[in-house]
Protein backbone atom coordinates (compact mmCIF):
# COMPACT_ATOMS: atom_id res chain seq x y z
CA UNK A 1 0.00 0.00 0.00
CA UNK A 2 1.63 3.63 -0.72
CA UNK A 3 1.48 6.28 1.95
CA UNK A 4 2.84 9.18 0.02
CA UNK A 5 3.29 9.75 -3.83
CA UNK A 6 6.71 11.65 -3.78
CA UNK A 7 7.97 13.43 -7.41
CA UNK A 8 11.24 15.10 -7.63
CA UNK A 9 11.07 17.77 -10.03
CA UNK A 10 14.98 18.72 -10.64
CA UNK A 11 14.22 21.16 -13.19
CA UNK A 12 17.34 22.56 -14.61
CA UNK A 13 19.80 21.68 -11.79
CA UNK A 14 22.91 19.35 -11.94
CA UNK A 15 25.38 17.10 -14.41
CA UNK A 16 25.26 13.87 -14.85
CA UNK A 17 27.49 13.55 -11.67
CA UNK A 18 24.51 15.24 -9.71
CA UNK A 19 22.56 13.44 -11.42
CA UNK A 20 24.12 10.20 -10.47
CA UNK A 21 24.28 11.39 -6.86
CA UNK A 22 20.74 11.60 -6.54
CA UNK A 23 20.03 8.77 -8.20
CA UNK A 24 21.78 6.93 -5.50
CA UNK A 25 20.40 8.42 -2.51
CA UNK A 26 16.85 7.29 -3.92
CA UNK A 27 17.97 3.90 -4.65
CA UNK A 28 19.65 3.14 -1.22
CA UNK A 29 16.46 4.06 0.35
CA UNK A 30 13.22 3.02 -1.88
CA UNK A 31 13.67 -0.75 -0.78
CA UNK A 32 13.55 0.49 2.81
CA UNK A 33 10.87 2.96 1.96
CA UNK A 34 8.65 0.82 0.05
CA UNK A 35 5.76 2.33 0.89
CA UNK A 36 6.60 5.43 -1.29
CA UNK A 37 5.41 5.61 -4.53
CA UNK A 38 9.11 7.67 -5.99
CA UNK A 39 8.50 9.36 -8.99
CA UNK A 40 11.84 11.78 -10.18
CA UNK A 41 11.91 14.38 -13.10
CA UNK A 42 15.44 15.19 -14.30
CA UNK A 43 16.44 17.31 -17.01
CA UNK A 44 15.85 16.20 -20.90
CA UNK A 45 19.28 14.92 -21.35
CA UNK A 46 19.66 12.91 -18.45
CA UNK A 47 16.59 10.84 -18.85
CA UNK A 48 18.40 7.60 -20.48
CA UNK A 49 21.24 7.79 -17.82
CA UNK A 50 18.35 8.03 -15.23
CA UNK A 51 16.43 5.17 -17.15
CA UNK A 52 19.50 2.78 -17.17
CA UNK A 53 20.43 3.34 -13.32
CA UNK A 54 16.59 2.56 -12.45
CA UNK A 55 16.10 -0.48 -14.29
CA UNK A 56 15.09 -3.19 -12.04
CA UNK A 57 14.13 -0.51 -9.39
CA UNK A 58 10.52 0.66 -8.10
CA UNK A 59 11.67 4.16 -8.74
CA UNK A 60 9.54 5.42 -12.19
CA UNK A 61 10.83 8.13 -14.45
CA UNK A 62 9.25 11.35 -15.74
CA UNK A 63 9.77 14.33 -17.97
CA UNK A 64 9.44 17.95 -16.74
CA UNK A 65 7.58 18.57 -20.28
CA UNK A 66 6.35 17.56 -23.62
CA UNK A 67 5.23 18.94 -26.82
CA UNK A 68 1.94 19.36 -27.88
CA UNK A 69 3.12 17.94 -31.50
CA UNK A 70 3.72 14.11 -32.47
CA UNK A 71 6.53 14.90 -34.53
CA UNK A 72 8.24 16.96 -37.15
CA UNK A 73 9.91 20.83 -37.39
CA UNK A 74 9.33 22.00 -33.68
CA UNK A 75 13.02 22.63 -32.76
CA UNK A 76 14.16 22.21 -29.39
CA UNK A 77 10.82 19.72 -28.96
CA UNK A 78 10.45 16.60 -27.63
CA UNK A 79 7.55 14.25 -28.20
CA UNK A 80 5.59 12.00 -26.12
CA UNK A 81 7.07 9.21 -28.22
CA UNK A 82 10.42 10.46 -27.53
CA UNK A 83 9.52 10.30 -23.79
CA UNK A 84 8.09 6.58 -24.07
CA UNK A 85 11.43 5.72 -25.94
CA UNK A 86 13.93 6.67 -23.48
CA UNK A 87 11.87 5.51 -20.63
CA UNK A 88 9.54 8.27 -18.87
CA UNK A 89 6.56 6.95 -18.20
CA UNK A 90 5.64 10.28 -16.78
CA UNK A 91 5.29 14.06 -17.95
CA UNK A 92 4.48 17.15 -15.93
CA UNK A 93 2.39 19.59 -16.95
CA UNK A 94 0.96 23.04 -16.45
CA UNK A 95 4.20 23.99 -14.02
CA UNK A 96 3.69 27.43 -13.16
CA UNK A 97 7.23 27.87 -14.51
CA UNK A 98 5.81 27.33 -17.85
CA UNK A 99 2.63 28.94 -17.59
CA UNK A 100 4.08 32.19 -16.49
CA UNK A 101 7.79 32.15 -17.38
CA UNK A 102 6.53 30.88 -21.08
CA UNK A 103 3.23 31.85 -21.28
CA UNK A 104 1.82 28.46 -21.82
CA UNK A 105 -1.88 29.07 -21.95
CA UNK A 106 -4.68 26.25 -21.25
CA UNK A 107 -5.39 25.53 -24.91
CA UNK A 108 -1.21 24.45 -25.31
CA UNK A 109 -1.86 22.82 -22.06
CA UNK A 110 -4.95 21.15 -23.11
CA UNK A 111 -3.05 19.54 -26.22
CA UNK A 112 -0.07 18.69 -24.74
CA UNK A 113 -1.67 16.68 -21.27
CA UNK A 114 -4.07 15.14 -24.42
CA UNK A 115 -1.09 13.94 -26.71
CA UNK A 116 0.85 12.74 -23.37
CA UNK A 117 -2.20 10.60 -22.60
CA UNK A 118 -3.34 9.14 -26.03
CA UNK A 119 0.61 8.09 -26.00
CA UNK A 120 0.30 6.44 -22.58
CA UNK A 121 2.32 8.41 -20.57
CA UNK A 122 1.01 9.49 -17.47
CA UNK A 123 0.47 13.30 -16.67
CA UNK A 124 1.07 15.51 -13.57
CA UNK A 125 -0.93 18.73 -13.98
CA UNK A 126 0.08 21.23 -12.01
CA UNK A 127 -2.69 24.47 -10.87
CA UNK A 128 -1.99 27.15 -8.52
CA UNK A 129 -2.46 31.08 -8.30
CA UNK A 130 -0.13 33.49 -8.37
CA UNK A 131 0.11 35.75 -4.97
CA UNK A 132 -1.91 38.41 -6.72
CA UNK A 133 -4.64 36.43 -7.34
CA UNK A 134 -4.64 35.69 -3.69
CA UNK A 135 -4.82 39.06 -2.21
CA UNK A 136 -7.52 39.47 -4.91
CA UNK A 137 -9.61 36.59 -3.18
CA UNK A 138 -9.17 34.61 -6.16
CA UNK A 139 -7.60 31.81 -5.59
CA UNK A 140 -10.05 28.77 -5.67
CA UNK A 141 -11.81 30.08 -8.54
CA UNK A 142 -8.55 30.68 -10.43
CA UNK A 143 -7.48 26.55 -9.47
CA UNK A 144 -11.00 25.72 -10.44
CA UNK A 145 -11.06 27.29 -13.73
CA UNK A 146 -7.31 26.25 -14.48
CA UNK A 147 -8.85 22.41 -13.91
CA UNK A 148 -11.12 23.20 -17.37
CA UNK A 149 -8.02 21.15 -19.38
CA UNK A 150 -7.86 18.13 -17.86
CA UNK A 151 -12.11 17.89 -16.65
CA UNK A 152 -12.79 17.56 -20.60
CA UNK A 153 -10.62 14.57 -21.05
CA UNK A 154 -12.00 13.11 -18.07
CA UNK A 155 -15.34 13.28 -18.92
CA UNK A 156 -14.16 11.86 -22.64
CA UNK A 157 -12.26 8.77 -21.62
CA UNK A 158 -12.93 6.01 -18.86
CA UNK A 159 -9.98 4.64 -16.99
CA UNK A 160 -8.18 7.64 -17.22
CA UNK A 161 -7.84 8.46 -13.31
CA UNK A 162 -5.46 6.09 -13.32
CA UNK A 163 -3.18 8.01 -15.49
CA UNK A 164 -3.22 11.51 -13.83
CA UNK A 165 -2.44 12.89 -10.87
CA UNK A 166 -3.20 16.93 -10.18
CA UNK A 167 -0.52 19.12 -7.84
CA UNK A 168 -1.63 22.08 -6.36
CA UNK A 169 1.17 24.27 -6.35
CA UNK A 170 0.66 28.05 -5.06
CA UNK A 171 2.61 29.96 -7.45
CA UNK A 172 3.99 32.15 -4.66
CA UNK A 173 5.40 29.28 -2.60
CA UNK A 174 7.45 27.45 -5.18
CA UNK A 175 11.01 28.36 -4.34
CA UNK A 176 10.34 30.96 -1.82
CA UNK A 177 10.44 29.25 1.46
CA UNK A 178 6.66 30.33 2.36
CA UNK A 179 3.92 27.67 3.11
CA UNK A 180 0.49 27.54 2.47
CA UNK A 181 -1.67 27.57 5.97
CA UNK A 182 -2.93 23.83 5.98
CA UNK A 183 -6.34 24.88 6.12
CA UNK A 184 -5.93 26.49 3.08
CA UNK A 185 -4.22 23.23 1.32
CA UNK A 186 -6.83 20.68 2.51
CA UNK A 187 -9.85 23.45 1.41
CA UNK A 188 -8.66 23.59 -2.03
CA UNK A 189 -7.59 20.03 -2.00
CA UNK A 190 -11.26 19.73 -0.78
CA UNK A 191 -12.25 21.59 -3.90
CA UNK A 192 -10.09 20.41 -6.87
CA UNK A 193 -11.46 16.77 -5.64
CA UNK A 194 -15.27 17.50 -5.65
CA UNK A 195 -14.51 19.23 -9.30
CA UNK A 196 -12.75 16.53 -10.59
CA UNK A 197 -14.73 13.72 -9.29
CA UNK A 198 -18.12 15.47 -11.49
CA UNK A 199 -15.85 14.74 -14.21
CA UNK A 200 -14.45 11.20 -13.50
CA UNK A 201 -16.10 8.13 -15.34
CA UNK A 202 -14.54 6.07 -12.75
CA UNK A 203 -15.04 6.18 -8.70
CA UNK A 204 -11.53 6.12 -8.34
CA UNK A 205 -9.86 9.25 -6.60
CA UNK A 206 -7.98 10.95 -8.81
CA UNK A 207 -4.19 11.74 -6.54
CA UNK A 208 -3.69 14.90 -5.43
CA UNK A 209 0.26 16.02 -4.82
CA UNK A 210 1.00 19.87 -3.00
CA UNK A 211 4.18 21.33 -3.82
CA UNK A 212 5.36 24.74 -2.85
CA UNK A 213 8.61 24.98 -0.81
CA UNK A 214 8.20 21.49 1.20
CA UNK A 215 11.09 20.49 3.00
CA UNK A 216 11.65 17.75 5.79
CA UNK A 217 11.14 20.62 8.19
CA UNK A 218 7.10 21.09 7.20
CA UNK A 219 6.33 17.68 5.66
CA UNK A 220 5.11 16.29 8.53
CA UNK A 221 2.14 18.51 8.43
CA UNK A 222 1.54 19.10 5.27
CA UNK A 223 1.34 15.30 4.69
CA UNK A 224 -1.17 14.87 7.33
CA UNK A 225 -3.75 17.00 5.76
CA UNK A 226 -6.60 14.90 4.20
CA UNK A 227 -6.59 14.99 0.83
CA UNK A 228 -2.70 15.51 0.43
CA UNK A 229 -1.59 11.68 -1.17
CA UNK A 230 1.89 13.08 -1.68
CA UNK A 231 4.24 15.91 -2.81
CA UNK A 232 5.76 17.46 -6.21
CA UNK A 233 9.31 18.94 -4.74
CA UNK A 234 11.56 20.74 -6.31
CA UNK A 235 14.22 22.48 -4.23
CA UNK A 236 14.14 19.94 -1.12
CA UNK A 237 14.61 17.61 -4.18
CA UNK A 238 18.03 18.06 -5.31
CA UNK A 239 19.67 17.29 -1.56
CA UNK A 240 19.14 14.29 1.00
CA UNK A 241 16.53 16.03 2.41
CA UNK A 242 13.95 14.71 -0.44
CA UNK A 243 14.82 10.95 1.63
CA UNK A 244 14.10 12.63 4.92
CA UNK A 245 10.48 13.32 3.30
CA UNK A 246 10.23 9.93 2.09
CA UNK A 247 11.22 9.00 5.73
CA UNK A 248 8.52 11.10 7.49
CA UNK A 249 6.14 10.11 4.85
CA UNK A 250 6.39 6.61 5.29
CA UNK A 251 6.00 6.91 9.17
C1 LIG B 1 8.07 22.98 -7.96
O1 LIG B 1 8.78 23.61 -8.71
O2 LIG B 1 7.22 22.21 -8.40
C2 LIG B 1 8.25 23.18 -6.52
C3 LIG B 1 7.30 22.78 -5.73
O3 LIG B 1 9.41 23.81 -6.12
P1 LIG B 1 9.88 24.06 -4.61
O4 LIG B 1 9.70 22.77 -3.86
O5 LIG B 1 11.32 24.47 -4.71
O6 LIG B 1 9.02 25.14 -4.06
Amino acid sequence: MTSAILAANWKMNGDRAAVAQRLSWVLDSCEKLKKIQWLLFPPFPYLSMCHDQLAKSPVALGAQDVSAYTEGAYTGQVSAAMLQDVGAEYVLVGHSERRHGLAENDVLLAQKCDLALQSGLSVIFCVGETQDERLAGKSESVVLSQLAVVEALLKRESNLSERLMVAYEPVWAIGTGLIAKSEDVMSMHQAIGRKLALSCQSTARIPLLYGGSVKSSNAAELISIEGVDGFLVGGASLTKDFIKIGEICSN
